[in-house]
């Protein structure tokens, strides 16, 4: 089947389009179009012929009932029976909008569409475009996500076209759509009427309009044994081809947690994927890292969701790593669908940072422009299980100085270099908890304890790693002198390396 795509406009609508559209829906067929949340995918509600023709598009199950769109408010009562009263006040609120409610069906609605039940689910929404083409189509269209089913929900024409081009019979395209998730469900045959799915219409919202709600318990944890309300609910959605896993913790933790994985996962030559902030996106040096947009502004996330989630499919990696968000407001269809993306997979941000003893290793020596330089810097040239800042700092430092040129000769004939090495002075900076401080000999690190007092991170090196060879001063001497110093040192940060690997592996 050919898929006829008409661009529109939804400030100056061109009515002929809308007429065409209108009239494929009118007679079974099916159209996608786009609405505030997503795109929906179209068809005449009261045919049972066209629903079928839905599923069949999707590759949805049939059990999983369609949303009736209408846009004129007095069209509920033809599809809806005992209409609760504080229907009217919810619709007056929230309609049009992204509110979606589901109420007993009438006579006139096809089991086709409500996938076998007795209750019909209603929305009415405020694009203009949808408003014309539902008028258009004779009040009652139905509109699932016009994508794939499993495949994270449309927000522009282009991903409509990428899941069902040559499977329906035209695609509006009204550009990107403004929520970016889905409506909220609210179930209006119980009382209170209760959130089945959460989405821009918040629990705190309803509340302040009607007082309490309920929420389906089902919808954020995974050990919960009962079926959601929403059919559709159960089935795991919204998933890109990679694995997602949720990083859950405290902000700084998910950080480090991220950092450590995208790492590690560098390190074995298999990047991962990562779903940042533009908060957080500056705390990530590996992998491949897309913003999802800003925590000031939660709406931009919902907005960008699903197309970061398609845009990870172009992509090399088989496993993306995403930060969470508050549950709270809008957080929580966020969190709802990044959830239900991973399939519940997660991992606790502590459990990964709690492995990481230190997070600096700073090398002190007396003026900061031989032994420490090149011991860091060799340091820096190991293979280590673990992302570290590894710094040098000097006892006494009068001004900032480069390293020392024997040094740096010695270095480069090993082919590394101090080139980018300035002396610094040790300072109260430098001897935080998650630093490893470890000096070159043992009377820096006597006047290291002596200024700042008792201390379990202060280590000469040769006690740290338990090796006492003596690191000789090659100050005032020739160039063999640094040669032999660096000879030593070498051996003795190959055993830091190691003892540093095997800490992170005793922490597990
Ligand atoms: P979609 O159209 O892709 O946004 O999916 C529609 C959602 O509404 C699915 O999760 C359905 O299970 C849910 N839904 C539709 N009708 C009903 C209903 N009568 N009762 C409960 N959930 C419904
Ligand atoms: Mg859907």
């Amino acid at each position: 089947m050919e898929t006829k795509i008409r661009k529109i406009d939804k400030n100056q609508i061109d009515e002929k389009v809308i007429e065409e559209a209108g009239a494929l829906l009118r007679e079974g067929k099916l159209v996608a179009f786009p609405t505030e949340t997503v795109y929906g995918l179209g068809a005449d509600a009261l045919q049972e012929e066209a629903a079928r023709k839905t599923y069949e598009a999707k590759g949805r199950p049939s059990d999983n009932p369609l949303i009736v769109h209408i846009a004129d408010y007095e069209q509920l009562k033809k599809i809806a029976v005992n209409i609760p009263p504080e229907t009217d006040i919810l619709a007056a609120h929230f309609w049009p909008g992204p509110l979606t409610m589901i109420f007993e069906k009438s006579a006139l609605v096809p089991y086709g569409t409500t996938g076998g039940l007795d209750t019909v689910a209603v929305r009415m929404p405020v694009d203009p475009v949808a408003q014309a083409l539902i008028r258009a189509a004779g009040g009652f269209v139905s509109a699932p996500s016009a994508n794939t089913s499993g495949r994270p929900s449309p927000t522009t024409a282009r991903h409509v076209e990428e899941d069902l081009s040559g499977k329906i019979d035209m695609i509006l395209d009204g550009g990107t759509v403004d929520i970016g998730l889905e409506s909220t469900i609210l179930d209006m045959t119980v009382s209170p009427p209760m959130i089945l799915r959460p989405g821009a219409i918040t629990a705190e919202m309803f509340e302040k309009v009607i007082g309490q709600v309920d929420v389906d318990k089902t919808l954020l944890s995974e050990e919960s044994t009962q079926a959601p309300k929403a059919p559709g609910m159960k089935y795991r959605h919204y998933a890109p081809k990679a694995k997602l896993i949720m990083v859950e913790g405290d902000l700084r933790e998910e950080i480090l947690a991220i950092r450590q994985i995208s790492y590690e996962a560098d390190r074995k030559g298999k990047p991962i994927g990562i779903i940042a902030t533009s908060e957080t996106l500056p705390f990530y040096n590996h992998g491949i890292v897309k913003n999802i947009g800003t925590r000031e502004n939660e709406k931009t996330i919902a907005r960008n969701l699903y197309s970061i989630l398609r845009e990870f499919d172009e992509e090399n990696v088989d496993t993306i790593y995403s930060e969470s968000f508050a549950v709270q407001g809008i957080g929580s269809a966020i969190m709802n669908r990044l959830e239900k993306a991973a399939g519940h997979l997660r991992i606790p941000a502590s459990e990964i940072v709690k492995l990481q003893k230190y997070r600096r290793v700073t090398f002190v020596s007396g003026t900061d422009s031989a032994r420490g330089p090149m011991a860091a810097e060799l340091l820096r040239h190991c293979d280590l299980k673990q992302e570290y800042v590894i710094n040098s700092r000097g006892i006494v430092v009068l001004f900032p100085e480069p390293a020392n040129q024997k040094a740096e000769a010695i270095m480069k004939s090993a082919r590394m270099t101090l080139a980018d090495h300035s002396s610094l002075q040790f300072d109260d900076e430098d001897i935080k908890e998650d630093t490893l401080v470890l000096t070159i000999d043992e009377s820096q690190k006597e006047k290291i304890l002596s200024e700042y007092g008792s201390r379990d991170n202060v280590f000469t090196l040769n006690e740290f790693i338990g090796d006492d060879t003596a690191i000789p001063d090659p100050y005032g001497k020739p160039l063999t002198a640094y040669g032999e110093c660096l000879e030593v040192l070498d051996k003795l940060i190959k055993k830091l390396a190691d003892k540093l690997n095997s800490l992170m592996e005793e922490e597990k």
